[in-house]
Order: structure tokens, then sequence, then C-alpha cells
């Protein structure tokens, strides 16, 4: 297989794309690619301040580097969630962010939810009882809040998230299993500001993960190759070994399956989008973050049952 612009040996074989590439011109690809996503969906501009959502992982540390190397203003916010799971998995994705983030000369906030509230991760799931014995729903929760109160607080205009190709389509094909039109909405490279709320952009989402992958390894970014230990056994990782089933029988349905929904969202095939849109949000009482509860947001309300945490801490980073 040769690299369709020089020639030479080709390091990344794209079959959805048909397009084969060495590693030079992979890793010039891959940004172009990703400031043409950043245009057509409008996703941000030169003069906007962006925080990018730090996980430790191939596809948040590439994501900063690409934009940097595109030449926004793109610091990092890494959320430290407390979770060991026999790895340091915390522990580790921290390093390796600090790493990258010292090696290349950017900007890192950290937030220690343990610091921070009280309680790491998997013991504020506890004390809730949410989530039925794993701590998602207390994690994603809680890494929503912080990073809009970060954003918020430090006048961010953007907040960029590495969700993948495959990450998307999962999150759709669930979405799509459950016909939750509300969630189907909302899907999508950007979500608008809202007020309280910074406008959240993918700008990976057309990334197949492997792709993501390649880019790492090619770069020689340094990332935490373990998953969450607490995503072992999740839907989302059985939706995506479903996808990938299908996508090995036909290359790019993948790709097909999320970009016709971007589509038919465009054209307002899809529900009455005004009405869901508009589903009555007002500022929580406490945080000031939109909510659609009566009184306190979910997060608030979360950190009510967490004994000894109930009045959040705004202190400066
Ligand atoms: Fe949080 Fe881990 Fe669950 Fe992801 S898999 S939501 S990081 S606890
Ligand atoms: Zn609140």
């Amino acid at each position: 297989m040769k690299c369709r612009k020089c020639g030479a040996k080709a390091s990344v074989n794209m079959r959805q794309h048909r397009l084969a590439l060495c590693k030079e011109h992979y890793l010039e690809w891959v940004p172009e690619q990703t400031e043409r996503f950043i245009k057509k969906y409008q996703m941000f501009d030169r003069g906007d301040k962006i925080l990018v959502a730090i996980s430790g992982g191939k596809d948040s540390l590439s994501l900063w580097d690409i934009l940097v190397r595109l030449g926004y203003q793109a610091d990092g916010l890494y959320i430290g969630l407390g979770i060991d799971g026999g790895i340091n998995y915390s522990s580790e994705s921290h390093r390796l962010t600090e790493k990258f983030a010292n090696e290349n000369n950017l900007k890192l906030h950290v937030v220690d939810v343990e610091n921070e509230y009280g309680q790491p991760i998997p013991m504020l799931s506890e004390i809730s009882h949410r989530g039925h014995g794993k701590p998602c729903a207390v994690c994603g929760l809680t890494k929503r809040h912080v990073m809009n109160r970060i954003a918020r607080d430090l006048g961010y205009d953007v907040l960029a998230t590495g969700h993948n190709l495959d990450d998307e389509a999962a999150v759709l094909f669930g979405n799509t299993l459950q016909w939750s039109s509300e969630f189907l909405l909302r899907q999508g490279p950007v979500l608008p500001s809202t007020e309280g709320l910074a406008r959240k952009v993918k700008p990976l989402c057309r990334f197949y993960e492997r792709e993501m992958t390649a880019y790492a390894l090619l770069r020689g970014i340094e990332y935490i190759y373990e998953e969450c230990p607490f995503a072992e056994g999740s839907t989302s990782i059985y939706y995506k070994e479903l996808l990938n089933k299908l996508e090995t029988d036909r290359p790019g349905s993948k790709l097909t399956f999320y970009l016709r929904f971007l589509e038919a969202r465009q054209r307002g095939d899809l529900f009455a989008e005004k009405d869901i849109r508009q589903a009555n949000l007002h500022p929580c009482p406490n945080c000031g973050q939109p909510t659609s509860a009566q009184g306190l947001c979910s997060f608030c309300r979360l950190m009510e049952k967490a004994e000894g945490v109930a009045t959040i801490s705004r202190s400066a980073l």
C-alpha cells in the first residue's frame, strides 16, 4: 500500500475513505481535516478562548495537540476523579496529562474532585445511591458540572471534548434504539451556548477511533492505554462492538450512520425541534448552572446528599 500523496510506503490505510497515507502526510491530513470540520460546523474562530477537557487518553491529548498545531488558543482542564481500580487510573492519567502540558508549554487547569467536593467519585456515588453500583452517572454529572464551572468562571468561550466518531455513533445508536428525541436533538458536533453555559464542541467527531490511535502513536504522544476500570462491560462499549462488526462488513457505515443523522437534523426532519429545545431551563439557585429540575440542579442535590460537602466550595484554582 502506497501513500496517495507521495508514493512512499503508507502507514495508515483508511478503507472507508479509500485513502492510504505515509506518516508525514497522515500527520498533515488529520489537522487539515480537523480545521475543515471546525469551519464546517462553525465551532470557533481564531479569537476564541478554548478549554479542552483532557482525560489523559489518546483522543483528548491528540485534540489538544491538533488545536495547538493549528494555532488556536487552547488550554487544558484535567479533572481528578480519584479512581484507582488497581491500575492507578487517575494518578497515571494525571501524570501523563501534566507531562504533555509541560513538554509542550501549555496551560493546564487541574480540579481534584476529592479536594474540592470532599470525596472522590466512587465515594460520592456510593453516598448518593445513584447508578446501580457504577459511578458513571455521578461521574458524568460531576465532570459536566466542573467543566461548565471552570469555563464560565475563567472566561472561556468554548469547551472542546475529544469525542471521536466511534463515541458519537455509539451514543447515536443508543439514543435511536430508545428513540429518545430529547437526546437525539441535543447530539451533534456543536451544542450552542445557553445562559450560564459555554458552547460545547467535538472537533474529532468525524474521525474513527483507530484514526485517532494512529495519530497519537505517530505523533509520539504518550497517553493512558487503559480505559477507566468502570468502563468495562458498559453499554456503550457493547454498542461500539456491534458497530465495529457492521463496519468490518461494510466499511464506511459508521460514518454514514452519523453523517446522515446530522444532515437530517439540519434539515429539521427530526421531531419538533423547537418545542424540545426550549425545555424550560432555569438557573440552579445554588450554582447558577441551567437545570430543568425543580429547585436545585442534580449536581447540587448530589452535593447536598454527600454529607459534609453541602456547601459547594468555589475555591479559586
Ligand atoms: Fe467516569 Fe470511568 Fe464511568 Fe467514564 S467509565 S463515566 S470515567 S467512572
Ligand atoms: Zn446547581
